[in-house]
């Protein structure tokens, strides 16, 4: 069976970008920064000598990012904030406690949860908390963070999305997550749409990467296709992707990099698909 336990962040993994905005007086938010994906695009934002604001509910997985930025020694600061992004005053409380450290020019809207259960059978309480921690928190914190771009010496800012392959289609089961991801490549369009170019946004979509959030669904998802946790993974997970390794958290942080880089000048809206061939090829 394939070994997919969530990797730890390394140096040999991190990409940095030689880019002047990369400095110490510019901060990036990265939520959901306690696991997976977002802690990686801490480390790896802080790696580039950002100033980062963590954020997630998780206080104590949290600590164990800022500790792995110490271990690894990255040039920048991360900063731990605790906040739930189903509570306006915490989201409101994320933007204020980052402007005390620096100017607010990068947003990573990270954090995500998954809930598998049939259209018929899913609970209205858990859709409708999917799409706030997914859709209308990332909204709300754009809606904060733009003027703070804007106030930014030449400014610019940028909003990197983490979406999905399930933003482009489907699989059943997830509709709180699909109809999440879909919802996301909008807001990251209507981002660009007012941004003229200067306040730009952007979204990632990858197939399934090794995280907590995939190996804790592995059970769930093979119980509701009738199928072992080994087929789980080599036929839903890889089965239509051509590379037969699952990415890896620091290979999504690097792309979030690159996009909020000077190198992402043109990425306007756009989605980094970068999902091993799943959507785009058909055996
Ligand atoms: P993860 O479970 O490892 O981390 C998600 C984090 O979000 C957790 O630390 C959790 O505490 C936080 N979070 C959840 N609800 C929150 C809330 N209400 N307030 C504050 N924080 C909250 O998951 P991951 O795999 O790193 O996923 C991160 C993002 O990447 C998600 O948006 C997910 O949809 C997306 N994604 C993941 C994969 C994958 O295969 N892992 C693939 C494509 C997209």
């Amino acid at each position: 069976m394939a070994d997919i336990s969530p990797p730890e962040v390394t140096w040999d993994g991190i990409h940095t970008v030689d880019d002047e905005s990369f400095a110490s007086d510019n901060v990036c938010i990265v939520t959901g920064a306690a696991s997976g994906i977002g802690r990686a695009v801490s480390l790896v934002a802080a790696a580039n000598g950002l100033t980062v604001v963590a954020t997630d509910r998780d206080e104590t997985r949290l600590e164990g990012t800022v500790d792995r930025g110490a271990e690894l020694d990255v040039s920048g600061t991360i900063k731990p904030v605790v906040g739930d992004l189903t509570e306006d005053t915490d989201i409101e409380n994320i933007v204020s406690e980052a402007a005390t450290v620096g100017d607010i020019k990068y947003l990573a809207n990270v954090a995500g949860v998954q809930h598998i259960d049939s259209i018929e059978e899913f609970p209205m309480e858990t859709y409708d908390m999917i799409h706030q921690v997914m859709l209308r928190a990332p909204l709300y914190l754009s809606k904060l963070c733009i003027p703070h771009f804007k106030e930014t010496a030449d400014g610019k800012g940028c909003v990197g999305n983490m979406c999905s392959i399930h933003g482009h289609y489907v699989t059943s089961d997830k509709v709180a997550y699909n109809v999440s991801k879909f919802g996301l490549r909008g807001l990251t369009q209507s981002i660009a749409a007012e941004g003229d170019g200067e306040i730009r946004s952007f979204s990632v979509s990858t197939g399934y990467v090794q995280t907590p959030l995939v190996t804790n669904q592995l059970e769930d998802t093979a119980e509701q296709r009738g199928i072992t946790v080994e087929e789980v993974i080599e036929d839903v997970m890889l089965g239509q992707s051509r590379v037969s390794e699952m990415m890896k958290p620091v290979e999504v942080a690097n792309l979030f990099l690159i996009g909020f880089s000077k190198l992402g000048n043109q990425l306007v809206g756009g989605d980094l698909l970068f999902d091993g061939g799943m959507t785009l090829t058909y055996e």
